[in-house]
């Protein structure tokens, strides 16, 4: 008689292993590579310590797919490229070879079918993006519209490897930002206090939680017609939307007064030099659906200039900081206004009112 199935223990917590998944190649020489070389922009190829060679071939997708789309893609892994694959965190989709006869077949089927190959070393990989509206409640604009109408105008910075370095650029569709530290990010900019629905506040928002939440110590409880409420203190709020999260009464996403700011130079690796944290250079751009033009053409100006200026190896903020900021504004024809500049007068007070940070 068979025996009964075991009930599946649940995990609540973690990844999945991930062995299970591996090419089997991969999977023989886990942890025992070589060297690797990349043939061609868009290519890898690894070879490990018992000999065994493999191939990944990158191609840029659209990140939110439909079923059609992603069966697609299966096909192909199935038909081409001996049916594994894996997705890389900026939602490039790997196919893995183990034959070098293999790969020219699969880059023709790719771009055959859309999918660009490339995304490898000093290319413009495609851009790291947050959830935007399929999966978060508060965002401000649609990260995945953003990047698919950026890089279809940067499409041949993909499939290249033409600058000085690698560009890693990001995207975060709320103010206060998953999106993490980039060359270049495109992040929400709101420019207008939250408003308030008080009818809402009582029935929705724990107050004592949001009023810890404000890291400026903007919003105070009150009483509103007769109901308990909040109100927020506009000359301190500096509009990051922190409120907004725990009580959505508190709306700051607007269609005009959300816009979008460009932030470059930062970085996450210590390779080379430090991790830094990225600096606004245009602000106030339109949110503007379902191109985002006004943002495209800033972008393509500073990678422009990155591309043209830059030595060869150097990062975004190396560049920067070697050529110092007057210098980047000039070569990449942005405005430098008197926003830009921060002397921090004001902060510790402002900063010291808030329950989180003292000093
Ligand atoms: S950036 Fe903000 S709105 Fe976008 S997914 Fe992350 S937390 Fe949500
Ligand atoms: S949390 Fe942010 S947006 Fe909300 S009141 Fe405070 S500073 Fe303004």
């Amino acid at each position: 008689m068979a025996e009964a199935a075991k009930p599946r223990p649940p995990v609540e917590s973690g990844v999945v292993d991930v062995m299970p998944f591996l090419h089997p190649v991969m999977k023989k020489n886990y942890g025992k590579w070589k060297w690797h070389e990349r043939p061609r922009p868009g290519v890898l190829h690894h070879v490990a310590e018992s000999g065994d060679e493999i191939w990944t071939v990158r191609a840029g997708t659209q990140r939110q797919m439909d079923v059609h789309t992603i069966r697609k893609l299966c096909d192909i892994a199935d038909e081409y490229a001996e049916g594994y694959v894996r997705f890389t965190i900026r939602s490039n989709i790997e196919f893995l070879v183990s034959d070098e006869a293999k790969v020219q077949p699969l880059i023709e089927k790719l771009e055959a079918e859309g999918f660009p190959v490339g995304g490898t070393g000093n290319s413009v990989s495609m851009i790291a993006h947050t959830q935007g509206w399929l999966h978060c409640d508060i965002p401000g604009t649609d990260a995945s519209g953003v990047v698919k109408a950026l890089m279809d105008e940067l499409y041949e910075e993909f499939i290249r490897e033409e600058m000085p370095n690698r560009v890693r650029i990001t995207t975060s569709c709320c103010e206060i930002n998953c999106g993490g530290q980039g060359d270049i990010a495109i992040n929400v900019q709101h420019t207008k206090p939250p408003r308030i629905n008080h009818d809402l506040v009582a029935n929705v928002c724990e107050r004592p939680a949001v009023v810890a939440r404000c890291p400026v110590a903007a919003i105070r409880p009150a009483l509103v017609n007769g109901k308990p409420s909040l109100e927020v203190d506009e000359k301190k709020c500096v509009c990051c939307g922190a409120c907004f999260p725990p009580c959505p009464p508190m709306q700051i996403n607007d269609p005009v007064h959300t816009k979008l700011a460009v932030w470059v130079g930062g970085k996450n690796s210590n390779a080379r030099s430090k991790p830094t944290f990225h600096k606004l250079v245009a602000a106030d751009l339109p949110n503007n659906p379902p191109r985002w033009p006004e943002v495209a053409e800033v972008v393509k100006k500073i990678l422009r200039a990155y591309k043209e200026d830059a030595r060869d190896w150097e990062r975004m903020g190396e560049w920067i900081e070697r050529i110092g900021w007057p210098r980047f504004f000039e070569l990449t024809g942005l405005p430098f206004t008197k926003y830009h500049i921060d002397d921090w007068r004001g902060a510790r007070a402002s900063l010291n009112a808030s329950a989180h940070l003292r000093f």
